[in-house]
């Protein structure tokens, strides 16, 4: 498995046919949009940051499918990727995001005042409650590309501007590699941290490279505001708390990312944001709002239902194991977050999920109780 990226100037000496990929085993966004053509067309451009189409696509060539989710196969390594690299990545964002056109606006909505319900979902069978974005810093490499100092300087900038969170989002930075084996793997255990760079995902796209310099952990004395440093993106920031009040997360979550933001302008630092893509991040899957909202559910019946995967699709939800994306559900027990990060606004997408999730709930109890759940069938949202 690379743990680097693919500069290397001498391919130009070989032909279009004779470097492109093989991707006939391949089920992912980017292997469905690419030719041989665009290949051909692409193969001897570079961002400005010296990003080129190999390294685009060198995660998806790497990792034919995944057993859970239907992967984007590609990553941008700096903002300029998606405008140099459009031809290719138009199309895969068209096919990941519902048909999202190169013409289309994204909206932002982090207004928390505009959900409607929300605080209710039946503790019973919610464990917990999370709503996570991303967000990258204006000016520096994404991940898969940036180099130690830049990653260095993206952790400096955070920790300076976290530190001046206060009230209930006062807290820490635990850099990795100051952590013990034992603190990291309990933060991890606790569904606080990310895992370690097991993820085939992340380490074919070079995102792995130098681990653990620059990456940690920022977060509140409760943990239930948290900013990871340095994985897939600059920055992941975190809502999260025990039982099902999907409300109490997403007021924090508002609330706590606008002020980071305004931290940051306040020092001269944008985040990467245009009209069209909203929120720039690293994986084309994460663009516009980058907002992940989900729950740890537990769905014993329905998630044995031949309809659980039609339901999902049609309330617009995904479902992971509880270990994050690249584990399996068990005991009946998943994680149940919006599909959609692009082309809906913020709160449409927790909204989404709050309402989504109260129907998969009435459908569970329904089966607890041996009775059918074809009259709660949703339209297709
Ligand atoms: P993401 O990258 O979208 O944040 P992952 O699937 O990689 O999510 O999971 C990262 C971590 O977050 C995992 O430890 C996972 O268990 C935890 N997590 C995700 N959703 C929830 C939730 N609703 N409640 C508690 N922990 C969660
Ligand atoms: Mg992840």
């Amino acid at each position: 498995m690379p743990f680097g990226n693919t500069h290397n100037q001498l391919k130009m000496n070989f032909t279009a046919e004779q470097e492109y990929p093989d991707l006939s085993q391949h089920s992912n966004h980017m292997a469905k949009v690419l030719t041989l053509e665009m290949y051909a067309n692409l193969r001897d451009k570079q961002t400005s940051s010296g990003f080129t189409v190999d390294d685009v696509i060198q995660t998806g060539v790497d990792n034919p499918g995944h057993p859970f989710i239907m992967t984007v196969g590609c990553v941008a390594g700096d903002e300029e990727t998606y405008e140099v690299f459009k031809d290719l990545l138009d199309p895969i964002i068209e096919d990941r995001h519902g048909g999202y056109k190169p013409t289309d606006k994204h909206k932002t909505d982090l207004n928390p005042d505009n959900l409607q319900g929300g605080d209710d979902l039946d503790p019973n069978y919610v464990l917990s409650s999370r709503v996570r974005t991303g967000r990258s810093i204006r000016g520096f490499c994404l991940p898969p590309h940036c180099s130690r100092g830049e990653r260095r300087a993206i952790e400096g900038l955070s920790v300076e501007a976290l530190g001046v969170l206060d009230g209930d989002l006062k807290g820490k930075y635990y850099a990795l590699k100051d952590m013990t084996e034992e603190e990291q793997q309990q933060l991890i255990d606790d569904h606080f941290l990310f895992d370690k760079p097991v993820s085939p995902l992340l380490l074919a796209s070079g995102m792995a490279r130098d681990w653990p310099d620059g990456r940690g952990i920022w977060h509140n004395d409760n943990k239930t505001f948290l900013v990871w440093v340095n994985e897939e993106d600059h920055l992941r920031v975190i809502s999260m708390q025990k039982g099902g009040n999907m409300k109490e997360v997403f007021n924090r979550f508002c609330t706590g990312l606008t002020k980071i933001e305004e931290l940051f302008k306040e020092k001269g630092h944008e985040f990467m944001w245009n009209e069209h893509l909203g929120y720039v991040l690293t994986c084309p899957s994460n663009l516009g709002t980058g907002l992940r909202g989900g729950v740890h559910v537990k769905l014993p019946n329905l998630s044995k239902h031949e309809k659980f995967g039609e339901v999902l699709k049609r309330l617009r939800l995904q479902k992971r194991g509880t270990g994050g994306v690249d584990t399996a559900a068990v005991g009946g027990v998943f994680d149940i977050s919006n599909a959609d990060r692009l082309g809906f606004s913020e709160v449409e997408l927790v909204q989404m999920v709050v309402d989504g999730v109260k129907l998969l709930i009435e459908m569970e109890k329904r089966l607890e109780a041996g009775q059918s759940i074809n009259d709660l069938m949703p339209e297709q949202k």
